[in-house]
C-alpha cells in the first residue's frame, strides 16, 4: 500500500473494466447503430482523462460533452476521435471549433446562420450536428424554427450535416407517453428536412428498443453504472466504489447528542464512528440522518448532520474488528449502489456521481482490460 493510500481519508476506486463492459453491452444492444459515449462533466465525475482512453481502446469513436473546454479535454485524452459539444456555438467561438476539430451541436437558427457564414468565409463545408427540440423546451430548434428551416433548406448550404438529433425528456419512465410522442415528432421532422444521419436515444432510450436507436445512440449515466431501467433490475455493472476510513471511535453510555444542531439523540449505549468525508466532498448533506454505510455484511446508519469534512455513523451493530481507527467503511459500492445512495439523498444517481469530490484519493483499476 502506498503512503498516499494509507493516508487517504477516502478512496474512490473507478473500475475502467466495468466502464468498458457497460459500453460494450450498449454497443451490442444498439448495433448496427453506432454507440457513442457522453462524457460531459468530467465523465460524470469519474475522470475524462481515464475514461476516454479506456472507451477509445474498446472501440468508441464518438464522444459528447456539454461545453467546448470539455471537448478539448477529450481531444487531449484521445486525439483521433469525434467530439461533439452539446452546448452550441458560443458567439465568437467559430475558429476555436474549426482549429480543434470539435463539432458544434447547433441549437437554434442563429447558430446555424453563424456556422454557415463562417463556413462560407472559409470556402468549405464545415461539420456540425443540429438539435431539434421535440418536447424538452430546453435546447434545440422549436416548432417555429423547424418550420422555417424546412421551408429554407438552403440555410444549410455550407454545413456538412453529420446528425439531426433530439433528446428524450422521460426515457427512464416506461409508463410515460412522452417518449413515443417525441419519437413521432422526430420522425415527422426528419421527413421534412434534408437527409442526414440521426441520433435520438440516451441511456434509458436505448432500452425502448430498436425504433429508438436510429444511427447513433448517446448513453451517459448507464456507462457509469446508474440504472437506465429504474422499473427493473440494473442491467449495468457498478463502476465506482467509495471507501472511507474511520478517524475515531466514540463509545457513548449516557443519553447525549451527536453533531451539529444536536440533530441526533443517543439514548442507550452506542458506538459512533467518525469518518473523514463530508459535503465538501460531494457527500450530500441531505444524507444527514438518512444515509447508510456498509461493513462486514451490515449496513450502519449515518446519524446527525453530514458536516463539511466529517460524517458520524452509528456502528453499534458492527462487529468490533470492523470498527477501529483506520478501518474502511463502504459509502458507495456493491452493497451501497449509486442509485441507493441517491434515493437516500432524495436525488438521482447522476447528481451523486457528478458531485464526487476532488479530495478523494482516486484509484483507476483495469485500465488495460479493453478487448
Ligand atoms: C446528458 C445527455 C445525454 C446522456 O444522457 P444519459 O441519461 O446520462 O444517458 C444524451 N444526450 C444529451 C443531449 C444529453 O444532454
Amino acid at each position: 500500500m502506498t503512503d498516499l493510500l494509507r493516508r487517504a481519508a477516502a478512496i474512490l476506486t473507478v473500475d475502467l473494466g466495468a466502464l468498458v463492459a457497460n459500453w460494450t453491452q450498449l454497443r451490442d444492444r444498439v448495433a448496427p447503430a453506432e454507440c457513442s459515449a457522453v462524457v460531459k462533466a468530467d465523465a460524470y465525475g469519474l475522470g475524462v482523462a481515464h475514461a476516454v482512453p479506456a472507451l477509445r481502446a474498446a472501440g468508441c469513436r464518438t464522444f459528447f460533452v456539454a461545453q467546448f473546454e470539455e471537448a478539448l479535454a477529450v481531444r487531449a485524452a484521445a486525439p483521433d476521435v469525434r467530439v461533439l459539444s452539446l452546448g452550441g456555438l458560443p458567439q465568437g467561438s467559430e475558429s476555436a471549433f474549426l482549429d480543434s476539430g470539435v463539432w458544434p451541436v447547433l441549437n437554434h437558427l442563429g447558430e446555424i446562420a453563424a456556422w454557415r457564414a463562417f463556413a462560407k468565409a472559409q470556402g468549405r463545408a464545415l461539420p456540425a450536428a443540429i438539435h431539434l427540440d421535440t418536447g424538452m423546451n430546453r435546447l434545440g430548434l422549436g416548432p417555429d424554427e423547424l418550420d422555417a428551416l424546412a421551408d429554407h433548406p438552403e440555410w444549410l448550404d455550407g454545413i456538412d450535416l453529420k446528425y439531426w438529433m433530439t433528446h428524450l425528456a422521460c426515457a427512464d419512465d416506461v409508463e410515460s407517453p412522452m417518449s413515443a410522442q417525441q419519437l413521432g415528432r422526430f420522425r415527422t421532422a426528419l421527413a421534412r428536412l434534408p437527409a442526414a444521419p440521426a441520433s435520438f436515444a440516451n441511456s434509458s432510450g436505448i432500452f425502448h428498443g430498436p425504433s429508438f436507436h436510429f444511427d447513433l445512440a448517446r448513453p451517459g449515466c448507464a456507462l457509469y453504472g446508474v440504472n437506465p431501467t429504474p422499473h427493473t433490475a440494473n442491467p449495468m455493472q457498478g463502476v465506482i466504489r467509495l471507501d472511507a476510513r474511520i478517524l475515531q471511535v466514540r463509545r457513548i453510555d449516557a443519553p447525549m447528542t451527536v453533531g451539529y444542531s444536536a440533530a441526533h439523540r443517543v439514548n442507550g449505549p452506542t458506538t459512533i464512528a467518525t469518518i473523514g468525508v463530508g459535503y465538501a466532498d460531494g457527500y450530500l448533506r441531505s444524507l444527514s440522518g438518512r444515509g447508510h454505510v456498509y461493513a462486514d455484511g451490515i449496513a450502519a446508519p449515518i446519524v446527525g448532520r453530514v458536516s463539511m469534512d466529517l460524517i458520524t455513523v452509528d456502528v453499534t451493530g458492527l462487529p468490533d474488528h470492523a470498527v477501529h481507527p483506520g478501518a474502511l467503511l463502504e459509502l458507495i459500492g456493491p452493497n451501497r449502489p449509486v442509485d441507493t445512495v441517491a434515493a437516500e439523498a432524495g436525488t438521482i444517481g447522476y447528481e451523486v456521481l457528478t458531485s464526487l469530490g476532488p479530495r478523494y484519493h482516486r484509484v483507476y483499476r483495469n485500465a488495460g482490460s479493453a478487448p
